[in-house]
């Protein structure tokens, strides 16, 4: 174990990455990056973790702020629900530990969205705390290190206890963030970089020759495709867009309205069926915009926009929170998901194509 710490720790001192987050011992700082490192990319994360600093600088001013203006912030980021439980954990970080980041491992691991690699992760990172963490770059080194022969998600006490008898128990800070840069850039999913690894000697898989072929795959039924109608509907040079309910996937964000195709249905009949269900209004349902496909965690959908006139009816928000008529140069300013964002690019260059 002191062999492999000690290892570690001098790879890291020269090869460890320098990141926005690892410049401060802020707890509110590294647990915004460790939220938006959750399920995102470390370069998709540094813009996002700038701006974020910017316009929320303490955990007062983010827990304060309206919820729209959080998840206008987080657009593009993709699982909102992350964003809507952060929101909610720093309120009650504000009104319940007088706006201080809990350093008891306990206590932290009942804030919402905070599970154990999240905690463990910020508790390390701010207070140097010894705590094991278990990221997707993690499991992939541990289930290396030791050639775990089954799949990740059935060996997870195993990876834990692993972790947890790795981290050095005076460097908890250093040596999560190095084992974490270890698989981000050397122990990387295909064609790891043994040979410069300070690990080499002591992984099984690299000793066996069976490096590329770990960690072993989850078997995954495949996912379901939804094939959604979309609609844009006009009236007037103003568009209308509707508010999510504030709970679910997406919740609190806002889309143009449509809904799921049923056999045997056209995208045309389709669109036409659930406006009138959806807003209880008429439309007529023009040319097609643009199909947008997306993929999920758990489904995949394709978005099929037309472009609609409104006929009759006053729009009323029957399956939403609310409604609104918009300009074009208005969508900017209201949260929307990732897919809905390629139908607002769409729209621009539509429109300015006259
Ligand atoms: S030797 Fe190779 S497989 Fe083993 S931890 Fe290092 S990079 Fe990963």
């Amino acid at each position: 174990m002191t062999e492999l710490r000690s290892s570690l720790l001098s790879w890291y001192a020269n090869q460890g990455r320098s990141l926005p987050w690892r410049k401060t011992r802020d707890p509110y700082a590294i647990w915004v990056s460790e939220i938006m490192l959750q399920q995102t990319q470390v370069k998709t994360v540094i813009p996002y973790f700038e701006r974020w600093m910017q316009q929320f600088p303490s955990i007062e001013s983010f827990a304060n702020a309206d919820l729209q203006t959080v998840l206008k912030a987080w657009e593009g980021l993709g699982y909102y629900a992350r964003a809507r439980n952060f929101h909610r954990a720093a309120q009650q970080v504000l009104q319940e530990y007088e706006g201080q980041f809990p350093t008891n491992l306990e206590t932290a691991l009942k804030l919402p969205g905070i599970g154990r690699t999240t905690a463990g992760g910020i508790l390390s990172a701010a207070f140097n705390q010894s705590l094991p963490i278990l990221d997707g770059n993690v499991k992939r080194v541990l289930a290396r290190i030791m050639a775990l022969e089954v799949p990740p998600s059935r060996s997870m006490s195993q990876l834990w206890e692993l972790s947890e008898t790795l981290v050095d128990p005076e460097k908890g800070r250093d040596f999560n963030q190095a084992l974490m840069d270890l698989g981000a850039t050397v122990c990387t999913p295909k064609n790891p970089a043994c040979l410069i690894c300070p690990w080499r000697s002591h992984c099984k898989a690299y000793n066996r020759g069976i490096q590329s072929e770990l960690p072993m795959s989850e078997t995954r039924a495949p996912i379901p495709h939804k094939v959604i109608g979309v609609a844009v509907i006009w009236k007037d040079q103003k568009i209308l867009i509707d508010r999510r309910k504030a709970e679910g996937l997406l919740g609190g964000l806002w889309e143009f309205p449509g809904g799921k195709v049923e056999p045997g249905e056209t995208i045309e009949q389709c669109i036409q069926r659930e406006i009138q269900e959806e807003l209880g209004i008429e439309i007529e349902v023009g040319e097609h915009l643009i199909t947008v496909d997306h993929t999920y965690t758990h489904f995949r959908v394709s978005l099929n926009v037309h472009h609609c006139q409104h006929v009759a009816g006053e729009p009323q928000a029957i399956e939403c929170d609310e409604i609104r008529w918009v300009t074009l140069d208005q969508l900017p300013e209201f949260p929307f998901p990732k897919a809905n964002i390629k139908i607002i690019e769409a729209l621009k260059s539509s429109c300015s194509n006259g």
